[in-house]
């Protein structure tokens, strides 16, 4: 496993690797990496020749009051879960080598998609997102690419860009793994009090409950929405946004679901001060 940091170097290793026909995989990550990133490494390492795992805090994807400065940065430890998940390269630019002119002008944006859900409350997310990723899919020329569920709007949205823009590469969904006690497994977990953890399993609790109501017929948007709602706001949560959208155009549902329609749930809460993002297909 080969720790590289710089644009030129990850080039000059992966394009012979191309040239003779070897299968690239990539996984984008932020770092602090848990089994949630480990599972994304481990379906590359099953599928590709070669797999490369980004490490990343990409600045541009952070609001002014957001949590870059505190987010946790642990690179050795990265690099030994990536190794033994079955990655071969970890890339770990710096953030002069990936913005060398500082904040880019030249950006990657879906006007519509980037003002919603996450969206509406993070403002410049996306396009950090959809920037840096396009940036990744052309530093590495891979050919797969992984991302997680858990993060449903944004793997949303880079099929959308991967289509919309005629990336050469195939995205990959991995689901959402998650403690046993049932928490979604997020670098961001580590900001919780005990406390704080034992109240956040009230997004999943609430998400099942939806989709058990959902298995027994309950089509209200409103009624599922408010199992989801009264079981986080009952932890003492502060909800951002429940909604039920359409898998299969993200848009948001209302009213009555009919029974031909994939939809799945979508939450942004905060417990204390962290923000924890969930879902659930019903
Ligand atoms: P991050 O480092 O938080 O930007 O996440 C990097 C990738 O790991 C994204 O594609 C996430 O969706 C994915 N990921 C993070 N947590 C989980 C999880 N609990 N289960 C599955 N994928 C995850």
């Amino acid at each position: 496993m080969l720790l590289v940091k710089t644009i030129d170097e990850l080039r000059e290793q992966l394009k012979p690797l191309a040239r003779q026909g070897k299968k690239i995989g990539l996984v984008p990550t932020m770092g602090a990496l848990h089994n949630g990133h480990g599972a994304l490494i481990k379906a590359s390492a099953a599928e590709c020749d070669v797999t490369v795992v980004s490490v990343f805090l990409n600045p541009i994807q952070f609001g002014k009051n957001e949590d870059l400065g505190k987010y946790p940065v642990r690179l050795e430890a990265d690099v030994k879960l990536a190794e033994s998940m079955g990655a071969d390269y970890v890339f770990a630019p710096s953030v002069a080598e990936m913005y060398p002119d500082g904040s880019p002008m030249t950006t990657v944006r879906d006007e519509k998609l980037e003002e919603m859900y996450c969206g509406a409350y993070r403002p410049g997310h996306f396009r950090g997102v959809l920037t840096v990723v396009s940036k990744l899919f052309n530093i590495s020329g891979a050919d797969v690419a992984y991302f997680g569920e858990k993060d449903y709007q944004q793997v949303f949205m880079i099929e959308k860009m991967v289509r919309d823009l005629n990336f050469d590469i195939k995205i990959v969904r991995v689901p959402i793994v998650r403690e046993e006690s049932g928490l979604a497994l997020s670098s961001r977990n580590e900001y919780l009090s005990s406390d704080e953890k034992y109240k956040a399993l009230g997004i999943h609790e609430g998400l099942k409950k939806a989709k058990i109501a959902y298995s027994s017929g309950e089509r209200g948007v409103a009624k599922l929405r408010d199992l989801v709602l009264k079981s986080i706001l009952g932890n003492r949560g502060i909800v951002q946004y429940v909604e039920i959208v359409d898998r299969r155009t993200l848009q948001r549902c209302n009213g009555l679901l009919p029974d031909d329609i994939p939809v799945t749930i979508l939450v942004a809460a905060f417990f204390g001060k962290t923000r924890l993002i969930d879902n659930i297909e019903l």
